[in-house]
Formats: C-alpha cells, structure tokens, sequence
C-alpha cells in the first residue's frame, strides 16, 4: 500500500481522569464504577446508543449467572442492579425464574440455567440513564482513531466525529472496545484467535422474529428431545430432512431465544466462517452473508417449523456479531486450566461459571465445555491490566485470557462486571496517585464486594 503522510494540530476536546473506549457492557460498567468512585469519567461509542452486542448486535440472553450447579447467583454487582431497573419497567426477566429447556433458555438442556431474556430498549435506557447518573460524561457517535504515546503511557487519545478530529487526555484509560483497538494501537502485544492457528470464533448477525406459537414449538420440541445433542439447540431433525433446502449454512441445530415478549425470539442462527473482526473487508463480507443467511434460515423456519406458520420477521442487528478477535497480553493471562480447575486466586475481581462456549467452525453444531471440577473460577485483576503500557486497562471479551478460557468470559454478564472491576481499579488508581498496575488488590476488592459484587466464598 503507498503512503502519504498527514499533519494536523488538533483540539483538546477534554481533560478527564478516566476514558473509556466503548460503551458496551464493559464500557457500560466501568463508565459507571469510575465515576461512582469519584472519577471524572468520559465514555465514548463509535454506534447511536450504548450496549454494544448486547444492544445493537441483538444478542441475547444474558448467558447463566449461577454456579456450576445452577444453586447460587455469582455473577451480582453492577449486573444485578441493572437487571432490577430494566425488570421494573417490564424489559427483564429475571435470571432466577427461567430453567434449562424453556422456550427463553433456548431449550438448552445443559448450560443454559439461569439465563436472563431481556428487551434491547430497555438495555439501552436503563444503562445510559444510570452512566449519566453516575456523573459520567457520554459521548455517541464517536469513533477512536488513534493514540497519542509518551513513552509508555497514552498521553491523549485521537477521536473523530461530526465536530472533526480532536484529542481528549486522560489519567488512566480503559479499552472497552471488544477488539481491544487502544491496546492494539498503543502497541499492548496480543493474540488473534486461537495461537496455534489463528482461528476464531465464527460470526453471526443475529435477527428478530415476532408471533411465533411458543405453546406449539415447545410441544414440538418435547417430542424430538430425545434427538437434541446434550449442549445444542433443536431442530437438528429438520436441518437433517430438508437438508437441501437448508442449504449453506454451516450450522446443524437453531438456537432461538423467547424475549420477555410472548412469541418474540431472537435467532442465533447465521454462521459464518473465517471473518477476522479487526478488518474492514471481512466485516463488510460478514455483514452481506449474513443478511443473505438471515433471510434464509426465517424463509426455511416459516416454511417448515411447526409454531412458524405466521411468523413475522422484525429485522436483522445493526451490526454484524464478533465473537472473537484480540485477547491482549496482561499482567496474567488466564487459561483454559484455570477455568477447568476452577481456580480463584487472591486477586479475583469476578467468579463465574459460563461454559466453554467455542462455535467451533469443524463442527456445525459447535463445542462445548461445562465446568466439572467446582462451582465456578476466578478472574484475577491482572487479566485487566494491559503489559506495557502503564496506564491502561482492558475490559470485556478482549482482556487476558487464552482462546479457549476467553470462550467462557465473554458472555455478557462477565463484560459487565470486568467493567465495574476495570472502573472502580481506575478510580481507586486516581485517588491514591498510582498506576493501574500499582492498586491495592485488596482494598480493590473490598470495595467491589460494598458495591454489590459476589467474588467467591
Ligand atoms: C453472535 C454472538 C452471540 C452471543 N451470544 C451471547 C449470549 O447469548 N449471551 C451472552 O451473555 N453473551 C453472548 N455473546 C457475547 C457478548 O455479546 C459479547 O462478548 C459482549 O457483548 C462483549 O462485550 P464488550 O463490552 O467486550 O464488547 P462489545 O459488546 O463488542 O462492545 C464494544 C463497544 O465498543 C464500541 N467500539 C468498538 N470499537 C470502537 C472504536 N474503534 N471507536 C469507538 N467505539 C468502538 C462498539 O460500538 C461497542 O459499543 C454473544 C456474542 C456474539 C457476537
């Protein structure tokens, strides 16, 4: 590629103490932890609302917040105050009321107890009120572009948007942004993928479908239960008969989600393979097939799912959903070990239970892996902490951790609470002059658990 090169003086748009980059659930929780802490907090999202997969990417529910055993919620703190404000005004159904099998647990049979069905409105309003409440300031369409570097230490970071190019700086910075993008341009080194080959996580663009007949799916679905593998959606039978008409798409069951609205589902059903998250081209390509996938699967699902007769289509997300590109270099990476031996170290700031959920791309109904061996695991702070470069945290799926234990701590309620973690570690960092690096754990810790959070026995 030939290059030219560009030179500008650019405004400083604002002095803050903490930035966060993105505000999807992770953004979301620690825009709102810094700023309770006593932090003046910036947020900023390239996208018109907050919530990021959760909210444009239509994702859904929000994956088990139980133990291992489904007899304990652990995942509480930011979560759970959440929860409550969007089930006060009718957008949640609480994670205690729904079971494995049932038409909002997807008909899971395994892994997904205690999954929570919320409406995306609700998200968005309930979490852009509460980052306002908290004191924070958000700003929406608002790319990141680039940063700023003295020595090791990100003096500003570059944005743009409708006013131009500004600057704004900040103390202490956390990356929020899934792909890890202000890591990666501030040369924190990372991982894409899987290490041995570079594979991740398939794509899917998720799509709304209303006026199913859930009384007559389930009884459908109960009487093929026999032939839903232990970790999979059903339909599996279908997919199988009609396999001609079914076509391309590289996925073997359905995995659909009633909301809290009768006879709404979101579907979690368009795969599509080999798309590397960090490149505009792949995400366009992903964006196109999906649509193409989406309209598909709804034709074929209306056409031949008993409870689909009269089924209506209420449209595709507005972006494309990536499950997996970067896993930054922390202080400490977590691993696929750490989470089958259900490890919680001292500096845990999170405990959870979420599977091993790969989509696997050789197995059209993907791998999966449930925890055996305790209740839950730990994430350890340092997972948090970017390497290198002295004032920056990573939270959401993009924090320390190998592919495979990154499988199980990027479902939604984890992003939330790696925020509140990332937040208040950042706020605490301001108030005692040190670097992110440098926080007392334990005091860390103490607080998280004042402010809600569950961090183990
Ligand atoms: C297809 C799919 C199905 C899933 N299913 C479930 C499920 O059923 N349950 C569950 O709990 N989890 C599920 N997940 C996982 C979960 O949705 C994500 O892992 C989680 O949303 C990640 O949160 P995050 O805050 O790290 O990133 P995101 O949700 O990706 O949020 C990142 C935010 O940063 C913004 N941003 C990114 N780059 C920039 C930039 N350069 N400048 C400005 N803003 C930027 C984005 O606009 C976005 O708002 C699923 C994910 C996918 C993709």
């Amino acid at each position: 590629m030939s290059k030219v090169q560009y030179s500008k003086e650019l405004p400083i748009y604002r002095d803050v103490d903490v930035l966060v980059v993105g505000a999807g659930p992770a953004g979301i929780g620690a825009a709102i932890c810094a700023a309770r802490n006593g932090a003046k907090t910036l947020v900023f999202d390239s996208a018109g609302c907050v919530g990021g997969q959760a909210t444009n990417g239509l994702v859904g529910p929000f994956m088990t917040v139980y133990d291992a055993k489904s007899e304990k919620q652990i995942i509480k703190g930011i979560f759970e105050e959440i929860v409550d404000r969007m089930i006060e005004m009718g957008g949640a159904i609480h994670p205690s009321e729904v079971r494995s099998g049932s038409s909002r647990a997807g008909f899971y049979l395994i892994g997904h107890d205690h999954v929570g069905p919320f409406d995306h409105e609700a998200l968005k309003i309930v979490a852009s009120d509460m980052i306002l409440e908290a004191g924070a300031e958000l700003l929406l369409h608002t790319q990141f572009v680039d940063v700023l570097m003295e020595d090791d230490k990100i003096a500003g970071v570059i944005i743009a948007n409708k006013n131009g190019m500004s600057v704004i700086r900040a103390k202490i910075i956390i990356d929020c942004t899934g792909d890890a993008d202000v890591a990666a341009r501030s040369g924190v080194k990372y991982e894409l993928g899987r290490v041995e080959d570079g594979n991740m996580q398939p794509a899917t663009l998720f799509f709304r479908v209303c006026n199913v007949d859930t009384e007559r799916l389930t009884a459908h679905i109960k009487e093929h239960e026999h032939e839903i593998r232990p970790f999979y959606g059903p339909f599996s039978w279908l997919i199988r008969e009609k396999q001609e008409e079914w076509g391309d798409v590289p996925r073997a069951e359905v995995c659909l989600f009633e909301s809290p609205e009768p006879g709404e589902y979101r579907m979690n059903v368009t795969r599509i393979l080999d798309i590397d998250g960090t490149k505009a081209e792949d995400l366009t390509r992903a964006e196109l097939e999906g649509l193409k996938q989406a309209h598909k699967v709804f034709n074929f699902m209306k056409k031949y799912a008993v409870g689909f007769e009269n089924a209506k289509f209420m449209g595709t997300a507005s972006t494309i959903g990536i499950r997996e590109t970067r896993h930054i270099e922390g202080l400490y990476k977590l691993t696929v070990d750490d989470v089958k031996n259900c490890r919680v170290p001292e500096d845990t700031i999170a405990v959870m239970a979420t599977n091993m959920d790969t989509h696997n791309k050789n197995d059209p109904g993907g791998t999966y892996y449930t925890l055996e061996n305790g209740p839950y695991f730990g994430v350890p702070y340092p997972c948090l902490v970017a390497k290198g470069v002295n004032n920056l945290l990573v939270a959401g799926r993009a924090i320390s951790a190998d592919a495979m234990a990154g499988a199980a701590i990027r479902m939604i309620p984890c992003c939330l609470v790696f925020g509140q973690a990332a937040g208040t570690a950042a706020a605490h960092a301001i108030k005692d002059n040190k670097l992110p690096a440098e926080v007392d754990v334990k005091k860390l810790r103490e607080t998280l658990k004042e402010q809600g959070a569950y961090l183990g026995d």
